[in-house]
């Protein structure tokens, strides 16, 4: 069953099209991302759902149910925002038991359900702080525990790890997922962090100027992406533009700046004459010095030069120029096994026709 469906919503502003028409849904139990950059329209689908924002056109349903119209408070929804929205006044437990008060449940039951929450949230002994005794990371647990205490079915989360650093980030994206397991709850998260979408999400749902530019699993969206967008934004993508020579085998023929190449992925429907981009993902370059007696495994190889070269930990990322004023950029693993190689030293590219995912062209 689908919690959330949406049917041909769309939003204006005046003359800004914030989001266009679209058709999306989420099931049950799902942890879907809105990722896109800023302005892509990831906040206005949420405060759609959550009842914020009124669509310009569409309808929204919830458990089957249309809510277009129904005022946020009927929605049965729980935010959490990235600035905690906790009240200044009030001591962490208060805060956390403000949605129960409001539902006007037994004392008992309060402090009860405050007590589970804190725990699970792993803020025990900190039940009598305000929040400015806290840090940002217990912040946003406060808040995370204000939203799950009264079991909604859903909670949207708008960039909620936006203000924290990366390694209590990464400890808080793992923390949401812990939570999303164990009460199998519905949630919704937006973020412009790639690496954020691709760790937590069962699907993404990736955004572009107010339009869906493609849903997948993080897994799908990496490896067959269907826009050059799509590629960019999803880790590093190497893009060669080319007119199809031969199609409609097992694999096509694409005329480049770098001669011929072959292609194995993303072949079906490409016709000849048609203009495609050409994606070769770094760690799918092999690269080796010009002076190598290897034999070649795949034709052609392609001379260039090494440009740069920039350890990230446990990888290599390498910057080759090659003929045409075109760029690769070559990940190779770090450590002993990785070749160390001069900056301006001539190197030899290749990559398998397997490794190369057909994407038309905008
Ligand atoms: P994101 O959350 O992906 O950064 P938003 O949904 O906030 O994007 O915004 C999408 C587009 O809609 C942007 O061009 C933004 O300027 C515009 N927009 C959002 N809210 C309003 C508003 N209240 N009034 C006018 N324009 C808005
Ligand atoms: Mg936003």
């Amino acid at each position: 069953m689908n919690m959330i469906e949406l049917k041909q919503v769309s939003r204006r502003y005046g003359d800004v099209q914030a989001l266009a028409p679209l058709d999306f849904s989420v099931k049950q139990g799902e942890f879907v991302t809105l990722l896109g950059p800023s302005g892509s329209g990831k906040t206005t689908l949420l405060n759609l759902i959550a009842g914020m924002v009124k669509p310009s056109s569409g309808q929204i349903f919830v458990r089957g149910v249309d809510i277009t119209n129904a005022p946020p408070s009927a929605r049965g929804l729980g935010m959490v925002f990235q600035n905690y929205a906790l009240m200044p006044h009030m001591t962490v437990f208060d805060n956390i038991a403000f949605p129960l008060r409001v539902r006007k449940l037994p004392k008992d039951e309060i402090r009860r359900r405050v007590t589970e929450v804190l725990d699970m949230v792993r803020l025990p002994d900190l039940a009598a702080r305000k929040p400015k005794e806290l840090s940002g990371g217990q912040q946003q647990r406060v808040s995370l525990a204000r939203c799950i205490v009264y079991n909604p079915a859903l909670i949207l989360l708008d960039e909620p790890l936006g203000a924290l650093d990366k390694k209590l980030r990464e400890q808080m994206q793992f923390e949401i997922r812990r939570l999303h397991a164990r009460l199998g709850i519905t949630m919704l998260n937006v973020t412009h962090d790639q690496d954020e979408a691709l760790s937590m999400s069962d699907r993404i749902v990736l955004m572009n100027e107010g339009r869906v530019e493609q849903i997948a699993t993080p897994d799908e969206l990496y490896r067959a992406p269907r826009t050059a967008f799509a590629a960019s934004f999803i880790g590093t993508a190497n893009l060669i533009a080319g007119t199809v020579q031969e199609s409609g085998g097992e694999h096509i023929v694409v005329s480049t700046a770098l001669g011929m190449l072959r292609a194995t992925r993303g072949v079906n429907g490409v016709s000849r004459g048609a203009a495609v981009n050409l994606l070769v993902r770094p760690e799918s370059v092999r690269m080796l010095p010009a002076t190598s007696g290897e034999e070649a495994q795949q034709e052609p190889r392609h001379a260039g030069t090494l440009e740069d070269s920039i350890t990230l930990g446990s990888v290599v990322r390498h910057h080759v120029r090659l003929p045409g004023d075109m760029q690769i950029v070559v990940q190779q693993q770090g450590g002993r096994h990785g070749a160390a190689h001069a900056r301006g030293a001539p190197v030899m590219l290749d990559w398998a026709p397997e490794d190369c995912q057909v994407i038309a062209q905008d």
